[in-house]
């Protein structure tokens, strides 16, 4: 199989010929080329650069051609800040006060923020490396891009004062992330990884998802799927809104920090292993930084023995973004456990 085909299948629950791996290299990808984070965010080519030397350093089945949450919000008017090393951050937020909801624009994904930068590095790795990888770049979620554009707190106070004008919002930017899938998905992305980190107890209840998240997610995915394309719901938190994650109708995939939250894979696999593909297995915040390859190998064993037991429906993964200053050594390792696996299957 080749990776592309790899990744779809598990997605889709369909056999496989070994459990495929992702490396959750957003940021890391301007390390592996050699960029300062700024650069990197701001050049298609830099990106499918950086990106492509991360999968020639760990040979992983799934890239996430991503730099930062700004590449969408940006385009609604928050201000960035670039600081050497990091990721840029979310400086200056374009939404202060509840009627600012209703002045968001509907955006174009190839002139406003830096969407560009994400669809021509997808053309550009797609163009190079064929079907020798799967593309699923990061596309925030309409309730995870309100947190972009406004302050937390404001947002969760406006889920409980102001839900109208929020509604508008989040309707406007339903909108345009419908147009931004569309146009990675002609660039040749395999679909997106589809960010619905609010949807954890930390943050929301399981309530306030529904009404706030779901509603919204349920209408992107759908045209996800429309478009030929696949998806992971990504989400963060130590709490996350699972069931409600797996029973939308339109999932493939959840990617979840299963060693630190609430759910280990072995448990999901259980529950809900016939419904989504598992897209976990590695500590982002603690093996992969702070181990080595000996130790990402045994957590790589323990999880895909725990979740890939029935040969398909896993995706190894850490459980949310590694840090730049993660070992491409611990990412290699990883894949080779994916690889030896099987042959000891
Ligand atoms: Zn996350």
């Amino acid at each position: 199989m080749s990776p592309r085909t790899r990744v779809i299948a598990a997605l889709q629950h369909d056999p496989v010929d070994r459990v495929p791996v992702s490396g959750m290299a957003w940021t890391i990808g301007a390390m592996a080329g050699g960029y300062s984070t700024k650069e990197y965010a701001q050049s298609g080519t830099k990106m499918a650069k950086g990106q492509i030397a991360f999968w020639e350093k760990t040979g992983v089945d799934l890239l996430h051609p991503t730099s930062d949450m700004g590449q969408t919000a940006e385009g609604w008017g928050v201000k960035m800040r670039y600081e050497d090393g990091l990721t840029p951050m979310l400086d200056v937020f374009a939404v202060k006060e509840p009627g600012d909801w209703e002045k968001l624009g509907h955006l174009d994904p190839l002139k406003d923020g830096r969407m560009h930068v994400t669809i021509d590095a997808i053309r550009e790795i797609r163009g190079k490396l064929g079907d020798r990888v799967a593309i699923m770049p990061y596309v925030p979620s309409p309730l995870t891009s309100a947190t972009h554009v406004c302050n937390m707190e404001q947002v969760m106070m406006d889920i409980l004062l102001e839900p109208e004008p929020l509604h508008k919002g989040l309707r406007t930017m339903s909108d345009s992330i419908v147009t931004y899938i569309d146009a990675i998905i002609d660039a040749g992305a395999d679909g997106a990884l589809f960010a619905t980190t609010r949807a954890s107890g930390e943050i929301t209840t399981e309530d306030q998802y529904r009404e706030f998240g779901a509603n919204y997610d349920g209408q992107i995915l759908k045209a996800v799927r429309k478009q030929g394309g696949n998806n992971i719901l990504h989400v963060c938190g130590v709490t996350p809104h699972f069931e409600l994650l797996a029973g939308y109708p339109n999932a493939n995939g959840i990617n979840w920090w299963d060693r630190g939250s609430n759910l280990t894979v072995k448990q999901a696999k259980e529950v809900y292993g016939k419904k989504v593909c598992l897209v976990a297995g590695l500590d982002q915040t603690t093996t992969l930084i702070l181990g080595g390859p000996d130790e990402t190998r045994k957590e790589s064993f323990d999880a895909i023995e725990a979740g890939f037991g029935d040969g398909t429906g896993m995706i190894l993964s850490p459980g949310c973004e590694i840090s730049p200053r993660t070992s491409f050594e611990n990412i290699k390792a990883s894949v080779k456990a994916a690889e030896e696996f099987h042959v000891r299957r």
